[in-house]
Order: C-alpha cells, then sequence, then structure tokens
C-alpha cells in the first residue's frame, strides 16, 4: 500500500527509573532506531531508499483530519489500566489538546483511532496509519505524563529531536558510550526530508532523547554543549513551547 510507506512506528521505551524524569530517562527496546517500528513497506523504503524522514515527517497522509478547525484524534482507552493511569492518559492528551488546535474524541464509529494499551514498553506509529493503531503505554514504566505526551505526539507526525540535521551545535553524541549495535538510533535524518515545522533545535523538546539513553556503561550518549539545555534535555514533564510550536505548524493551526 503506497500510502503507507511512509507510516512508521515508534517503539518508545522511556522509563523514569527515578523519581527525577529530567535526570533519568532510559529508551529500550529492539525496535527500529531505539524506539521505531517499521511496516514493512517502511522497510522497504528504508533499506533500499534511505532513511526517511521521521523526525516531523513531511508525509500529509499521515495527518489527522481537521474536522471544524480542530484536529480530531479518536482514541480508546484499554479497560487494564486503574482510574488513575486513565487520569494520567487524559492529562497528557488535556496538556496537548488545551495548547494546540488537536482535540482527543472517545472514538465512537471512526475508523481510524489510537488505541492506549499497556503492551511490551512505551511505543507509538508516527501519524496516522489507518484503522485501529496502538499506542503502548505499559503500566510499570510508561505511567509518566511526559512519556505519554512524547508517545501522543509520535502518534500525531513527529519523532525524535536529536536527529535533527542541524543538532550537533547543540550536542554531542558519544558514540563510544551507546550500546552495541544502537547506535543507528542517534543518526541524523536525511535534511530533504526533514521538517522541524519552523522551529529551531529544542533541547527541552519532550521528543528529545535523555542524555543517558541507550547507554552501555552508565556514561551520557548525549551531552548537551551548555549546561542549560543539559539540565532540561530528555525532561518529560511538560510541552516546551517549541513542542507547541511544531504541532501548530504541523497541522496548521
Ligand atoms: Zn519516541
Amino acid at each position: 500500500m503506497k500510502f503507507l510507506l511512509f507510516q512508521v512506528t515508534l517503539f518508545c521505551s522511556l522509563v523514569a527509573l527515578n523519581a527525577n524524569p529530567i535526570e533519568v530517562e532510559q529508551e529500550y527496546g529492539d525496535k527500529f532506531q531505539g524506539d521505531i517500528v517499521l511496516t514493512p513497506e517502511q522497510e522497504v523504503e528504508t533499506t533500499h531508499v534511505g532513511r526517511v524522514g521521521r523526525t516531523g515527517t513531511i508525509n500529509t497522509n499521515v495527518r489527522w483530519p481537521k474536522i471544524n478547525g480542530r484536529v480530531t484524534v479518536p482514541y480508546v482507552i484499554d479497560s487494564v489500566y486503574s482510574s488513575s493511569e486513565k487520569n494520567l492518559i487524559y492529562n497528557a492528551m488535556n496538556e496537548i489538546s488545551s495548547k494546540t488546535c488537536v482535540s482527543f474524541v472517545p472514538r465512537s464509529s471512526q475508523n481510524d483511532y489510537i488505541r492506549f494499551f499497556s503492551g511490551d514498553g512505551c511505543w507509538s506509529y508516527i501519524g496516522r496509519i489507518g484503522g485501529k493503531q496502538d499506542l503502548s503505554l505499559k503500566r510499570s514504566g510508561c505511567m509518566v505524563h511526559g512519556i505519554a505526551m512524547h508517545e501522543i505526539i509520535h502518534a500525531l507526525g513527529y519523532g525524535h529531536m536529536h536527529q535533527h540535521y542541524q543538532r550537533d551545535s547543540k550536542v554531542r553524541i558519544n558514540y563510544g558510550n551507546i550500546q552495541s549495535g544502537l547506535e543507528v538510533w542517534f543518526q541524523t535524518l536525511d535534511p530533504a526530508s526533514w521538517n522541524n515545522y519552523g522551529t529551531s533545535y529544542d533541547v527541552s523538546s519532550v521528543m528529545h532523547y535523555g542524555p543517558y539513553s541507550f547507554s552501555r556503561n552508565g556514561q551520557m550518549t548525549i551531552q548537551a554543549y551548555s549546561s542549560a539545555d543539559q539540565r532540561v534535555m530528555g525532561q518529560r514533564s511538560y510541552l516546551s513551547s517549541g513542542d507547541v510550536a511544531r504541532i501548530k505548524n504541523m497541522y496548521a493551526c
């Protein structure tokens, strides 16, 4: 299916290992680029054509529809979650919807919708893939406000900030500290397919990897050149102003 070419699955395994989500975030999983799973079509695209611009994909086919000026994303939440866990998901959706033109609505009969469920880690597709699309927030490890927003933003169509092709003036990738074989998850994306929606590189983005993501030795895998950037890198507490601007620009609202 041609329209599936750019539909990318993200496996966003962002586990808060202690109470400070800014300092500690570990992404894990065996998926493409750390938390990305490709559909068969996308694997072909990636393997034979080159890397697809996932971070801020330019493919408008994966956008959610705009109805009466509001982007409308239907969802269902699996019954396995407790009421407090459901509230965490609601709060994540509310922070996004209150600051953008994106509305999340309980699914009635819509064909395309997100299903929040407790799967293996924290992960999401990028953009609307058509039909039911799973978004995993594992009950143990993923129930963090910013992790839920991070996965939802993937489902809206945005990838990972640290793969910005201009990131090297802001952060240094310590390849020697990355778990063997996972270096690809730290590669920048092709500028031809990159779109950061009119915003600059944003270390404080909720879509940025943390400094210790996929470390093999407890040392930093991503290091900011400024201490202020270092402090906010990997935060999973709030939408940065850039996060808000990117969503609004992506959906022209
Ligand atoms: Zn992610």
